[in-house]
Parts: structure tokens; sequence; C-alpha cells
């Protein structure tokens, strides 16, 4: 499989041949990214063929577009049958990747899909890094209306906790970011709080963004809501997003998926504008996108204007975001429950319910 292998390795994948085969056959992979391996000119029919096969890691299950054509989702299976979802949202200036670091995920944050479904498996780094090779090769054949035809950003919050996969993540950054030259600073990396891992990535090289799913102020409700946050606690957490912006210099950024009855009271947004303050962080905040599972759900317009007033007259610097794709249900982790209807078998805690379509959804 040629993602799966390190691209330093692939002159070990073309026995036989001249040893510039592999710099021509990695820009294909990594540079310039195709389809299929007939489009790599340079190469013989023969050695095409041979490599065709091994191209992609997974197979397209699925591929929809919402929001006008801005938003496309792309559902991939594995030989093994692991989903993998990746969504490509398109912007006047940018083309934006949300990519998944797993299958499934073991954090178990109350509102989520992919948390309700449970842990299946660590991607490999190759499972990674195709998704942005895939998405990049399917947009040069067919881009996004007035958007740039490549992959300009990526973003890891897809299916899974990045930083409860660090190694591999890792790896996949270092093909992004060195061989694929995409930009340190165009990647942000989205965590639920695993604090050793934003140490670990605050000692890399690369200054990439990071993205703290913060959703409580204090650690009873946080608790509550996101599981991980009885070994990671807000104190240390808020230390070391801290430590993160003080040693990149890069703002982080505090998601808050606003949940009706749970987190939009006018104090949290007090606390959350101090804890802003002390991580110099920006404040995303997304309405819930509800998933069948529970009975949470986003706050009323008035509420959200409420809560987003009071964070600005705090002097907290925040934006309201819309999630993209939220009718195809291309929002975290709700591809692959749509995909698979009302015969997904989902997980909560150790109770396992069969999935409820959403009415007047899909
Ligand atoms: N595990 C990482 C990255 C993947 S989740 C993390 O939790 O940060 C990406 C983002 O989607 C997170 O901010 C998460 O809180 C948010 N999210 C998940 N389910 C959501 C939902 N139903 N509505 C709104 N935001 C959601
Ligand atoms: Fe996992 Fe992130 Fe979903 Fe929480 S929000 S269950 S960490 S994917």
């Amino acid at each position: 499989m040629l993602y799966l292998s390190p691209p330093e390795d692939l002159s070990s994948l073309l026995v036989g041949e001249p040893s510039y085969r592999a710099k021509q056959l990695e820009r294909w992979l990594y540079r310039t990214p195709v389809l299929d391996t007939s489009e790599m000119t340079n190469l013989s029919t023969a050695l095409r063929e041979r490599l065709q096969p091994n191209l992609w890691p997974f197979r397209v299950v699925l591929t929809e577009t919402a929001d006008d054509g801005a938003t496309r989702k792309l559902l991939f299976k594995t030989p093994r049958e692991t989903s993998i979802e990746s969504v490509i949202m398109g912007y006047p200036r940018r083309t934006t990747l949300c990519l998944s670091s797993q299958a499934g995920c073991a954090m178990g944050c109350t509102f989520c899909a992919t948390g309700q479904f449970g842990f299946e498996r660590q991607l490999e780094p190759g499972e990674i890094i195709a998704q942005v090779a895939y998405a990049s090769a399917i947009l040069r054949k067919e881009p996004l209306p007035d958007s740039p035809s490549r992959i300009t950003n990526v973003v890891f919050m897809g299916m899974g906790e990045p930083l409860a996969n660090y190694r591999r993540v890792r790896e996949a950054l270092r093909r992004m970011i060195d061989i694929m030259k995409i930009p340190a600073r165009a990647i942000t990396v989205s965590t639920v709080g695993i604090v050793p891992g934003i140490r670990k990535l605050a000692d890399e090289p690369w200054p990439v963004n990071l993205a703290i799913s913060l959703h409580a102020t204090t650690d009873e409700l946080r608790s509550s809501i996101v599981p991980i946050n009885e070994r990671y606690p807000l104190h240390d957490l808020i230390a070391e997003a801290r430590n993160y912006f003080e040693r990149k210099g890069r703002r982080v950024t505090i998601e808050w998926a606003l949940i009706s009855g749970e987190n939009d009271q006018e104090e949290e947004a007090v606390r959350l504008a101090v804890i802003a303050q002390r991580m110099r962080a920006h404040i995303n905040v997304i309405p819930l996108n509800p998933t069948p599972l529970t009975a949470q759900s986003a706050p009323s317009a008035a509420t959200i204007q409420k809560f987003m007033s009071t964070l600005q007259r705090q002097g907290a610097n925040a934006t309201l975001r819309n999630i993209r794709g939220a009718s195809i249900n291309a929002a975290c982790g709700q591809l692959r429950l749509h995909a698979e209807g009302d015969s997904g078998r989902l997980r909560t805690g150790t109770a396992t319910v069969t999935a409820i379509p959403r009415k007047g959804k899909a």
C-alpha cells in the first residue's frame, strides 16, 4: 500500500526500477496527488498498472454535497471495513479539509456521535495522510465553487481524538508539513484536552494551531459532558494551553458547543471569558448539532445571542459559527451514522442501542 509506507521507503516498493522513480512517485502521491495511477504520466504503463491496486488504502463509499456545493463529505472504507470520514469545506480564499485521526473515539463526550460509537481503532499515518491526498486529487478534478482547487488548510476535527493517537498523528503531520508542503500554520489540531499530548505537541518544531474543546468552565459540569476531564482537570488544561500559546506564539482557539440548559447560562459565559483571557484564546461558539442518541439540543436563537453578547461585554474575542454540512450529517462523526442508517449500532457507556434516524434530516 503506497500511502501506508513512509515516503522514504517507496524505493523498496519499486524493485527493478531506476532509483529516480521513487522521487517521481513521491511527487504523484504527495505533491500533485492523482485519483488513478494512469495519470502518473512519467511512469511506464506496466508500472502504473502494477501500482494501481496499491494506491489507496481505502475505497470511497459515499460522497455528498451540501451548503450549495461548498461542503463535500467523503466516507471511506478500508479493506477490513473500518469507516473513515472527511469533510471538504470551501470558503472564498481557502479550502479546508476536516479529517479523522481515529476510527471512533474512546472519550465518550455525551453530545458527540463519534463518542457514542465508542473506539474502534487507531488510524495509521498513511490512512490520515491519504485523506488529504484523496481530497486534493478530487478537488483538482471537481473543485468546490469559488474556492481554491487544492487543500489550503487542514483541521483534525473529524472522527477521533488526535492526541490519543499521538505517534501516528505526529508522523502524518510530518508528511503533511515536510513533504506535502502544507504550512504548519494552516493546520489545526483539535483536542478534548489530553494534557500530556498538548505538551508533546508544544515540543514539536511546527507552529500548528491548537483548538481546545472546552464546553464547560467548572470541573463538575465539564466532567459530566466531557468525561476525560476527570483525568485532566481544567486547572491543568488551562495551564497547558497557555504554555502552548507562549511556546508557539499562536493564539489558541476554545471550541464551545452550546447545549441548551447545560452550558448556555450567563454565568458560564462570564467564566468562559475569564478562562479565554487566561489562555489568550479566541472562542468559537458552535450551537450543538443534535445527535439521535441524546435529548441534548441547541439553545434558542435568543439564548445564543445573549450568550454571545455576554462574552462580548466581558471583552472576550468570540465568534459564532455554523456547523457546515449539518443537513448531510457531515458534522463530527455524523457522516458514518447517516451512512449506516438504522442498522448502525451505537454504544453509550456499556449499553448498546440501535441508532434512530433523525426525523426531517438526510
Ligand atoms: N476529538 C477532538 C477532535 C474531533 S471533534 C475534539 O474533541 O476536539 C471536533 C469538534 O467537534 C470538537 O470541538 C467537538 O467538541 C465538536 N463536536 C462534536 N460533536 C458535536 C456536535 N454534535 N455539535 C457540535 N459540535 C460537536
Ligand atoms: Fe471524541 Fe472529540 Fe467526539 Fe469527544 S468530541 S467523543 S473527544 S471526537
